[in-house]
């Protein structure tokens, strides 16, 4: 068997007038939730907004720029958060990887039970300039999906269909995750916005077509049949940039007497861990390594 492989592609429908991208994200889900150990609803929901991210990710501009999605409900999860970048690398957390809430309900992963259904999604874009692009819309269902359909007419004026999906199998790991996001950029005649709506109405959830096999390509053939052009497939990932030097300025910034006061903490255990957030590495720093930063500081 070939092993599965992640990949995302952007294609151009209807002569430019709709954009549409389709993510199997399967294996970076199933790493998500190896990473942070959620329980399945927290799988589900971090799964969702990562795939929104790289999704997202997609229609940057540059390889370097990031766009970061938070969801912050009201809801025991507490922040679900996910960066992507445009080369299709994605990390992500969430605030309560163990939300005690019914892990399904009505058949269903309890998305919205574990993030709330009130509260705030955020979308930053950083294009590398002084002040990140920000974004906020009112959570309208804490399912994910909806939410950032939403944001997409609010805040981007875009019209846009979008489906994200995890699909938890009963030994709790990932068997499929991905999604889409179909975005009429104008031009469109009512009988063509029209035909291609029943389409979308009539896709089945995305780990449906994922879990019988169906491609990215295969997922958006079902809206546009073969008129489409790919314009971009590419391989999307886990992938945390964070390294000891990031760790080691992350303790700097806490200044001297912060310094001082962890390393008289530490004395014990002779040294001190910072954990990545992201990917839960660990770097450990020595009581020496403690007094160099703490004499660089003075
Ligand atoms: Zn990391």
């Amino acid at each position: 068997m070939p092993e599965h492989e992640d990949y995302l592609i952007r294609v151009a429908a209807l002569d430019g007038r709709v954009r549409a991208l389709a993510v199997d994200a399967t294996e970076v889900v199933a790493r998500l939730a190896e990473v942070h150990d959620t329980t399945p609803a927290a799988t589900a929901a971090l799964g969702r907004v990562a795939t929104g991210a790289l999704l997202l990710g997609a229609l940057l501009k540059q390889d370097q720029h990031l766009v970061t999605l938070r969801v912050r409900g009201d809801g025991p999860a507490g922040t679900v958060l996910a960066s992507a970048n445009a080369q299709g690398e994605v990390r992500g957390l969430i605030g309560n990887p163990h939300p005690e809430v019914e892990q399904v309900l009505d058949g269903k992963l309890n998305v919205s039970g574990a993030v709330g259904r009130h509260g705030r999604l955020t979308v930053v874009r950083d294009m590398g300039l002084r002040h990140p692009y920000n974004s906020t819309v009112e959570l309208v269902s804490g399912e994910i999906g909806q939410d950032l359909a939403y944001y997409f007419v609010r805040s981007e004026q875009t019209p846009s269909a979008l489906g994200v999906g995890v699909f938890v199998d009963r030994t709790g790991a990932v068997a499929a995750a991905g999604g889409y996001l179909i975005q009429l950029l104008g031009g469109l005649k009512d009988d063509e916005i029209e035909e291609m709506e029943s389409e979308i109405a009539a896709l089945p959830h995305p780990t449906t077509m994922l879990r019988a096999g169906e491609t990215p390509e295969q997922i958006l053939g079902r809206v546009f049949g073969d008129s489409f052009q790919v314009l971009h497939r590419g391989p999307v990932r886990f992938y945390c940039p964070c390294d000891r030097d990031r760790a080691e300025r992350a303790l700097r910034l806490l200044g001297g007497d912060a310094l001082e006061e962890l390393r008289h903490d530490e004395e014990t255990t002779g040294h001190s861990d910072v954990v990545c957030e992201f990917c839960r590495t660990t770097y450990r720093f020595t009581l020496q390594d403690l007094d160099r930063l703490i004499e660089e500081a003075a």
